[in-house]
């Protein structure tokens, strides 16, 4: 990752003029991160936010699918144009069949180089975070990680990438002027989901990836489904209750999750619930946690600090409890109940036990 430093270096301050040889870098770009037969939703979340970046910048949106021949391919490419695609990269190969650093990052670096796009984008997962990284260092081109804004610099054209710095404490918008393609990932759910459109189509480009598996230093002796059904969905819930340190004792955890019941919602916490071992860490909400956008937050007994709330501020509804007035969760929250979280937690779930019965 590059970071714009708080002086920039001379010469980047001189001038934000691209070097002549970056100007046939055009289009925006975006990874469709496909994994056995199924694409990630950020996939095309990411393509909403091309649209927008590539509308701006009167260029086209391109997709780039790379996988096994007859394993989804066919499904993603189509889907890439549903969510806004304008053309799709294709590269089929055997090779791509389960994810691994080398092959991945050769078919990209070669489609980057051959057609120049001036902006990619890859989804903050785990598959996208490796990589990305991967990706930039072979290109000797910048990447902002974990970006929660997308916008194109009004004088030099350039991708402003802005993410939290600094433990969160600070937002920093970081451009990267004198390489290409210019690399951003997002978190899932940063971005809204854009409608499909099923009747839009276009061209598919085809290459190869000009790799044998001698070529590849890892090998995949089997791949094993994570087997843990009660992984937390939370990046896709529709109703989020989470508890904070205002619950006070572990065992009121059992009141976040009898409401969450009720609601038939997920349940999460802040960061030190997970610290004090409270509740599983596939749960913490925030900047080093999950990022969530139900359409209802409950959040009981957490102050709202702001590795907290940049995780869960994009809620269409936020409901906060709270015995402190002056919290900060009540600075982004749409509801507020200034009161004993011990208290109305159980009073919301028999209420809703009532009403939902
Ligand atoms: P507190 O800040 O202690 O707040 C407890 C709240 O409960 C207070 O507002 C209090 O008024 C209220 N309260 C007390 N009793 C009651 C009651 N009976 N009923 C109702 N309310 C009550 N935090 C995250 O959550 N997610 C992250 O991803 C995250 N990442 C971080 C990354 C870094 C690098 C750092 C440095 C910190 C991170 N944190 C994260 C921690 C964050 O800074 C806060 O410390 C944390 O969010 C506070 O958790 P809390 O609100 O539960 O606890």
């Amino acid at each position: 990752m590059s970071e714009t430093p708080a002086k920039p270096p001379a010469r980047a301050a001189k001038s934000k003029e691209l070097p002549e040889h970056l100007k046939a870098y055009r289009h925006v770009w975006v990874f469709i991160e496909l994994e056995h037969g199924r694409v990630h939703s950020v996939s095309w979340e990411l393509l909403g936010e091309a649209r927008k970046l590539a509308d701006t910048l009167k260029v086209d949106v391109a997709g780039v699918v790379l996988g096994p021949a007859g394993e989804g391919t066919d499904q993603a490419v189509a889907e890439a144009f549903h969510y806004g695609a304008d053309q799709v990269y294709l590269v089929e190969d055997p090779l791509l069949t389960n994810y691994r650093t080398d092959p991945f990052t050769k078919a990209l670096t070669d489609l980057v180089n051959t057609h120049k796009p001036e902006i990619l984008m890859l989804g903050a997962s785990t598959l996208g975070r490796d990589l990305a990284g991967a990706l930039a260092t072979t290109l000797a081109t910048g990447l902002t990680a974990d970006c929660t804004e997308l916008a194109i610099d009004g004088t030099s054209r350039a991708l402003a990438a802005t993410r939290p710095t600094f433990g969160g404490s600070l937002l920093c918008t970081i451009m990267t002027l004198a390489a290409r393609p210019q690399m951003a990932t997002v978190r899932p759910r940063v971005m809204s989901m854009p409608e499909p459109d099923r009747s839009r189509a276009g061209p598919v480009i085809r290459e190869r990836l000009d790799m044998v598996e001698e070529d590849i230093v890892t090998k995949v002796l089997d791949f094993i489904p994570d087997a843990d059904t009660n992984q937390a969905q939370l990046a896709f819930a529709d109703i989020v209750v989470a508890g904070g340190l205002g619950l006070q004792r572990p065992e009121n955890v059992q009141l976040v999750k009898d409401l969450a019941e009720v609601l038939g919602a997920e349940y999460g916490c802040s960061r030190p619930l997970i610290q004090k071992g409270w509740m599983t860490a596939d749960r913490q909400i925030g900047q080093t946690g999950k990022t969530i956008r139900p359409r209802l937050y409950i959040a009981a007994g957490i102050s709202g600090a702001i590795q907290h709330r940049v995780g869960s501020e994009g809620a269409d509804r936020i409901l906060a409890i709270n015995t402190d007035p002056n919290a900060p969760i009540f600075d982004f929250a749409h509801h507020g109940i200034v009161g004993d979280a011990l208290e109305i937690l159980p009073a919301l779930t028999e209420a809703f036990r009532a009403r939902l019965a």
